[in-house]
């Protein structure tokens, strides 16, 4: 009997020690592959994405096709698929499905997606998503939107690019990874309720949104430092995911997570105003990557040359973080919320 305790404790060792060194292994390449989210490839980005030549990417507009196509080019030059029942990355939206708040219907669009398949669990999905448009051209005067949301589009690249070249040294992600920049967010987050209701792959397979709108500023009440992220909705459907995104910061970024928004009763309601709502009100756990508003939201000055990108490629590279580990841990999150 004493043998046997013995050989359980030597046992416990030994399978305790292997799964820290899996453990370690694990974020060591997640170091690895976050490292090359930086801000030289982020602001070549950006300076496209936010160029007057996309003429502010209204939804449907040529300006936003410009955007999309230079999205898909570079999803094809870094070789990452695009999503099933696309064509050429692209989920056509017909006008009749964009209809704005003051009832009229924008020229038909296009959510585009790109695809990197697990190797494990690939009917297991987890979405990134990020809106590609803005609100185009008024009075002659564009609205080129960096930081809304071409802060986030470009994020995406980055983060798509980071798992293909992981993928490509044999580190792929154990579960699916949809990278999905979805339009007509600014009239009512029309590109995402689309996907909802016409999804490329089932939601029921769908284990969380990422989502990230903004974060290439920081707002007043950070002028002191832009080593922070809003983290919004984390917790609302899935303790799990909240956890996961406490930790991965940890191992990545380390930054301060502001938590102040995600409240149920927050009166900015920012959990429902943007693309993850449309997840999350379907039971997907979802979280809302955020650097909040400033003074030039919305308006004809939300220009590149203001982002600060060494912000813009720690969020990044959290985002990152928090899919890696959604990605390749043993067991999919758990719903325990409603
Ligand atoms: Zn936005």
């Amino acid at each position: 009997m004493k043998n046997c305790f013995l050989i359980f404790i030597v046992f416990l060792f030994f399978s305790c020690a292997n799964s820290k060194a899996i453990d370690s292994r694990s974020d060591s390449l997640l170091n690895k592959y976050s490292k090359s989210i930086n801000e030289a490839d982020l602001r070549k980005h950006l300076y496209i994405i936010a160029s007057d030549s996309m003429e502010g990417r209204q939804t449907g507009s040529i300006g936003q096709k410009y955007a999309g196509r230079y999205l898909i080019n570079q999803y094809k030059r870094n070789e990452i698929a695009p999503a099933a029942n696309t064509t050429d990355y692209l989920q056509f939206i017909p006008s009749s499905a964009l209809k704005t708040r003051g009832g009229q219907f924008l020229d038909s669009s296009e959510n585009i997606a790109a695809f990197i398949k697990g190797s494990e669990k690939p009917d297991e999905i987890i979405v990134l998503s990020a809106h590609y448009d803005h609100v185009g051209v008024k009075n002659g005067i564009i609205f080129n939107g960096a930081d809304d949301d071409g802060s986030g589009t470009v994020a995406l690249l980055e983060i798509a690019k980071a798992f293909k070249e992981a993928q490509k040294d044999g580190h792929g992600p154990k579960r699916s990874i949809l990278f999905l920049h979805v339009t007509g967010e600014e009239h009512g987050l029309l590109g995402s309720k689309f996907y909802s209701e016409n999804p490329l792959y089932p939601l029921e397979n769908t284990i969380s949104d990422i989502n990230i709108d903004m974060i290439g500023r920081r707002d007043a009440d950070h002028s002191q430092s832009n080593n922070y992220v809003y983290v919004i909705g984390a917790e609302r459907l899935s303790t799990d995911l909240l956890n996961i995104v406490i930790a991965a910061n940890e191992k990545s970024s380390k930054i301060d997570l502001d938590f102040r928004y995600t409240e149920n009763n927050d009166p900015s309601r920012y959990y429902t105003r943007s693309d993850h709502y449309n997840f999350a009100k379907n039971g997907i756990p979802s979280v809302f990557f955020f650097n909040g508003v400033h003074a030039d939201y919305h308006k004809s000055t939300d220009t590149v040359d203001k982002i600060e990108f060494d912000a813009l490629t720690k969020r990044s590279q959290l985002a990152f973080a928090v899919a890696w580990e959604l990605a390749n841990r043993e067991n999919r999150i758990t719903v325990d919320k409603k």
